[in-house]
């Protein structure tokens, strides 16, 4: 591909000004959780992850997010990122002399540990367990593919993990990133207002959630449940825990099986 086509379409991308501005502070908070994204779209961050408890935590400090455009990378006069596939094919393929020094550009700023990530279709598909690892890390580094994906000796030559968001195919690793990102950010101690929401919600004790209601009690001839208004909460917690197993056994036999097979392996 040559430049990047102007069209009028770019400029969407970026949600507002605002958020972007939270990025663009190059000082290092010591030991902040920290994500560096190589991407062709750094405009598309911090996107929603700039929004509500994860932005207010990026401007609080409580984490950081940096972006390193690939572009910058890219060869010659036209910046070139891309170069049609070994072997034929449709599509473009991202360029190994042009990704490596963009990720060593991002792995310059690493400390501890922190894993390289590639988003891709062919990945291990992301869940909270990751999600959960990723934000005891240090950092992380998360390579945004973009056409038909990356050359295959980039991701050996650093070690670089492929995690996916699900069986489809985007056109890009940005929603993605967004997507795993998010589910990790708010894992970070002080994120959420109510630790304990991470405790009890979906996927965190291998049950899905119990329903949840609020005012008004009455609405459409449907009342709240008896119980939630009782104000006893033992009976209230036997409800919601009933509910949760009836809610797993009819969507997701499968997370009840493995719950049934490793009691302990909760958190
Ligand atoms: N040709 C590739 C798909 C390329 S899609 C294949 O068949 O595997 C273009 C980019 O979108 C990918 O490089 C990847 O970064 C991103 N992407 C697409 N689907 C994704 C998914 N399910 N999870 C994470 N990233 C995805």
């Amino acid at each position: 591909m040559s430049a990047a086509p102007k069209s009028h379409g770019r400029k969407t991308i970026r949600p507002t000004l605002k958020p972007r501005a939270l990025m663009d502070s190059t000082e290092e908070l010591a030991g902040v959780w920290q994500a560096r994204i190589i991407t062709l779209f750094p405009d598309a961050f911090p996107g929603v992850l700039g929004l509500s408890l994860t932005g207010k935590a990026l401007q609080d400090g409580l984490w950081q997010m940096h972006t390193h455009d690939l572009r910058a990378f890219g060869i010659g006069k036209h910046r070139n990122v891309d170069d049609t596939p070994a072997g034929g094919g449709a599509g473009m393929v991202l360029r190994a002399d042009v990704l490596g020094p963009a990720i060593e550009d991002a792995q310059s700023y690493a400390k501890g540990r922190w894993p390289i990530l590639y988003m891709s279709p062919r990945g291990q598909r992301f869940d909270q367990s990751m999600a959960r690892d990723l934000a005891r890390c240090d950092g992380v580094t998360v390579l945004c593919g973009r056409f038909e994906g990356v050359d295959e000796r980039v991701l050996e030559h650093y070690g670089i993990r492929e995690v996916s968001m699900g069986d489809y195919v985007l056109t890009g690793g940005e929603i993605a990133a967004q997507a795993m990102l998010d589910a990790t950010v708010r894992l970070l101690p002080g994120v959420l207002g109510n630790a304990q929401s991470t405790v009890d919600e979906s996927h965190a004790n291998g049950l899905l959630e119990h329903p949840q209601y609020t005012r008004p009690s009455l609405w459409h001839d449907k009342p709240i449940p008896d119980v939630l208004m009782s104000g006893n909460h033992g009976e209230i917690a036997k409800w919601r825990r009933q509910k949760a197993l009836e809610i797993t056994a009819q969507r997701r036999p499968d997370m009840l099986a493995k719950l049934d097979r490793d009691p302990d392996d909760k958190a």
